[in-house]
């Protein structure tokens, strides 16, 4: 079966139609842009100045008001996604544990609509991309073969999987059990489920360049290396989880089942890698590409915005977190033991 969001997909697109629209009028003397940019977007004139109806800091305000807006749903959300930085610092779970054995069990429960769910992003994000047919065909492909979800106490709060057995996602027993939501565990399978879609042929590598820098212009952070990699992935994942609330109406709010999403980014140590933007800053950069998100956590009438000022800087750690880089262990590609 596969199921398409039609009216939150024409929705997220009228989202998008008017941010680029706004894009097309922004100062460009204004954009911070620190990352290389090696996209085939090259050339031509600025755009004109126009005025502005609102100041830029306002707009960063938004974003930051709406992350807060998702770490205060998360707090009270009984069944609240734990922040990375706590998963991280608990002991390793069994395989028998019963959060672990629940958190399976949800996983491989919702498999079959992240993956059609899936599907139906990628089908939007290259229609707005404007991204060749054969690279989502190739990519869809990939996706609806995935069929297994396979527990593992190693991998502790992450999630990952190996381009040499596509047809499986691999879970630490401790994020299995960490995301206590639907919504929560459809958005991590959908990040896989992306990274698994692009594949060894790295066929949606011209979407991943295209976000990145999308996100670059928008906040103003250095995105760059295999960062547009991730980003993309989790903005497939809040995607593919606002279609699951689409597709199953209930009586929680929007706004809290929308930030299960991405609460989990709700660290205290906002610490990153070389591969990942922090989580902090994953979630200032999801919620300029998509500031329907962030309004509608907040209940606030339709947001659209521009940031022009870049915001702080995570802490940078020396040498790589144990939590983002994980050993090859089965002797396969290691650039793909990504962490979600
Ligand atoms: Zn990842």
């Amino acid at each position: 079966m596969k199921y398409r969001p039609g009216q939150l997909r024409q929705s997220f697109l009228r989202a998008t139609l008017v941010l680029l629209a706004l894009l097309l009028f922004v100062p460009a003397a204004a954009v911070v842009t620190r990352a290389q940019d090696d996209s085939p977007w090259k050339g031509g004139s600025p755009p004109p100045s126009q005025p502005r109806e609102n100041p830029a800091l306002d707009e960063q305000n938004i974003v930051e008001r709406a992350m807060g807006a998702v770490c205060q749903e998360r707090a009270r959300d009984p069944l609240g996604s734990v922040p990375i930085d706590v998963m991280q610092a608990r002991p390793s779970l069994a395989l028998s544990h019963p959060d672990a054995v629940a958190g399976l069990k949800r996983a491989e429960r919702l498999l079959p609509a992240a993956r059609d769910l899936v599907v139906a992003s990628l089908r939007d994000l290259s229609n707005e991309y404007n991204i060749e047919e054969y690279r989502i065909k190739a990519a869809t492909m990939r996706v609806l073969a995935v069929s297994r979800i396979e527990p593992d106490v190693e991998l502790r709060d992450n999630a990952s999987v190996i381009l040499s057995t596509p047809r499986t996602i691999y879970f630490g027993t401790i994020f299995l059990a960490g995301l206590q939501s639907d919504e929560g565990m459809i958005s991590v399978l959908a990040h896989e489920l992306t990274h698994i879609a692009d594949g060894r042929e790295d066929s949606l590598h011209p979407l991943f360049r295209l976000v990145g820098r999308r996100a670059t212009t928008l906040t103003g952070m250095q995105i760059a290396g295999r960062r547009p990699e991730e980003l993309t992935c989790d903005l497939v994942g809040a995607m593919v989880s606002r279609a699951y609330i689409e597709r199953t109406p209930g009586k929680e709010t929007l706004a809290r089942r929308l930030a299960r999403a991405i609460e989990h980014n709700c660290v205290e140590e906002d610490g990153t890698d070389e591969a990942h933007l922090s989580p902090r800053n994953t979630m200032r950069a999801l919620l300029a590409l998509d500031p329907t998100f962030g309004s509608d956590v907040m209940g606030d009438e339709k947001i659209t915005f521009k940031l022009v000022e870049p915001p702080p800087p995570a802490p940078r750690k020396v040498a790589p977190r144990p939590r983002r880089v994980t050993p090859n262990t089965r002797g396969t590609t290691p650039r793909r033991r990504i962490r979600t």
